[in-house]
């Protein structure tokens, strides 16, 4: 009885403490998981840092919902000491209120990231008056590069819908949908079935989406092996399980985006989300956060593998915001236990890194707006 009314207390604190903006998220107080123990660890390859090209010919950008630096270096203590993220020698920090708060939420912040707008809390990819603004996936396309989007949760959900979609409100996931069928996109791979399927108007965009000449898949087991082509991938209903679920989920749909996309002579652009170490932090779960954080680095990891071989991509890894206000109370690099605390279930306003690695990674150091990622980005890319 009082573990119940215990858990009702927090259920309503987080609902005060601004949890509005992702009443998505399901905050079980069951997640209320301060420590993490150590678990399994996973060896860190340093890349070599000579490139072919001072401009990138490709950018893969990843972004760790609610990363901050607490964030990432949970993942670093839990993994003994070492992340694939120090193979980036270029650091900077983002400042990443919007336009209308102190605290974005993760549409304005994805709409900066992928435009180069501040907009309003809950905004898909337009300004502060609705109108839409040209994303760098766009303008990638219609340079002749190839694009593409993966993502742990639904490819519908704000930070992905931030590169494809124009919609006022984050909540349009059909819409957001609809909006998928209006571009070239090559590869998209995360959850979102329903979103495509189950439609107020009826249309079932997966067949659509068949006739635009996408192979449409579900399973990772087949997707992991398709090199060309364009693709559309749904691998969850909605949302894609926590990481004893969803597996190696994210670091094969990583690898299979850049397999199908590196395929374009003349270059492409990708963005890969990490989406649940936010919903980590917004449970106040050192484990979800730690798990998160180390299956977001092993995807890391793909792409500087591919970027060093290749020579000619820029990898750019950064967050919309951060969540929790993750403080490190206690830890330790010969265990890998991590203690943390979280004073809010909503996000913060604070900086977070950007961490970069390949030709052009040197532009992405000091205190930028979150906007200047995507001018960066846009110059080096697009600008010849
Ligand atoms: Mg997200
Ligand atoms: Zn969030």
């Amino acid at each position: 009885m009082l573990k119940k009314l215990l858990l009702i207390a927090i259920i309503l604190q987080m609902g005060i403490q601004g949890f509005a903006q992702d009443t998505y998220l399901n905050a079980e107080a069951k997640d209320i998981e301060k420590t993490y123990l150590g678990g399994e660890t996973y060896k860190v390859k340093m890349f070599p840092q000579k490139f072919k090209s001072e401009k990138p010919k490709n950018i893969i950008f990843l972004i760790g919902d609610g990363m901050g630096v607490s964030q990432v270096f949970a993942g670093l203590t839990a993994n003994k000491g070492h992340l694939f993220l120090e193979n980036c020698k270029y650091i900077g920090f983002s400042k990443t209120q919007s336009s209308d708060n102190y605290i974005t939420d993760s549409a304005a912040g994805g709409t900066a990231l992928s435009a180069g707008v501040r907009t309003y809390n809950g905004a898909i990819g337009v300004d502060p008056d609705n109108n839409p603004v040209k994303t760098i996936l766009e303008d990638a396309e219609e340079n002749g590069l190839a694009t593409g989007l993966v993502s742990t949760s639904a490819i519908t959900h704000a930070t992905p819908a931030s590169y494809i979609a124009h919609q006022p409100s984050r909540n349009m996931y059909e819409e957001i949908a609809a909006d998928f069928l209006k571009t070239d996109i090559d590869v998209f791979i995360g959850g979102g079935t329903q979103h495509f399927t189950e439609r107020k108007d009826g249309r079932n965009l997966l067949n659509e989406l068949k006739e635009k000449g996408y192979r449409v898949e579900s399973d990772l087991n087949k997707i992991k092996n398709i090199k060309t082509g364009k693709l559309a991938a749904l691998t969850a209903d909605v949302h894609n399980g926590r990481i004893n679920e969803r597996k190696s989920m994210l670091p094969v749909a990583t690898k299979t985006a850049i397999n199908i996309l590196s395929n374009n002579k003349k270059g492409f652009f990708l963005m890969v989300e990490g989406s649940q170490i936010d919903w980590g932090g917004h449970a106040a779960s050192t484990i979800y956060v730690v798990e998160d954080m180390l299956d977001f680095d092993k995807t890391i990891g793909k792409a500087l593998e591919f970027a060093a071989k290749d020579g000619e991509t820029l990898v750019v890894v950064s967050a919309d915001h951060e969540t929790g206000g993750m403080a490190i109370t206690g830890g330790s690099f010969e265990t890998g236990v991590v203690n943390a605390g979280f004073p809010t279930g909503g996000h913060t306003a604070v900086m977070v890194p950007v961490f970069s690695y390949g030709p052009g990674a040197e532009k992405f150091i000091g205190i930028m707006e979150n906007t200047d990622i995507h001018a960066k980005m846009k110059k080096l890319l697009l600008d010849n």
